[in-house]
């Protein structure tokens, strides 16, 4: 941590979220080919793409800030996936279960630095780039509600593999 102001907190959670969001890239393709259900796996690589334009909207921020884009290791979004990497082994019966569980962790923890970020800007004067968070944090929030339909249509049934 070595923040002293607004701007610089900023522009350091930025790069955080610039990491996260690039580990959520080489993520997803992996949890779509492990996913057992069409709706999901399609799901999943539609979010991949947006998370895509995810990285790009970052580096047009930082940019927008005179700030050269660089990553900063995100720990909670490695500790995320590194969850969400033994959930791709579960038993295909209740597989997608899992991988819903772990998808929506991560949405709502981008969901909780967006809106923090977006907040700043706004604080900070920096209208272009609230706008650009803001739209990403709608991205992510559809991404969850669409998540939590997913898993309202999963079978039980079919979950019990005995
Ligand atoms: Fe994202
Ligand atoms: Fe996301």
């Amino acid at each position: 941590m070595s923040a002293h102001n607004l701007r610089d907190l900023f522009v350091e959670q930025l790069r955080d979220v610039y990491d996260a969001e690039q580990r959520i890239t080489k993520a997803l393709p992996k949890m779509a080919k492990a996913a057992q259900s069409d709706e999901l796996r399609t799901a999943f690589e539609h979010h991949l793409r947006q998370t895509e334009e995810h990285v790009n909207r970052l580096e047009r921020v930082m940019k927008s800030l005179d700030e050269t884009p660089k990553r900063k290791t995100c720990k909670a979004i490695v500790g995320l996936l590194e969850e969400g990497e033994e959930l791709l082994g579960e038993n295909v019966e209740v597989r997608d279960a899992a991988l819903i569980a772990a998808a929506q962790k991560v949405e709502h923890y981008e969901m909780a630095t967006y809106g923090c970020l977006r907040s700043w800007a706004n604080l900070l004067g920096e209208t272009q780039a609230s706008q650009i968070l803001q739209t990403t944090l709608d991205e992510e929030g559809e991404t969850d509600h669409k998540l939590t339909d997913i898993a309202e249509t999963l079978n039980p049934e079919a979950m019990d593999g005995r």
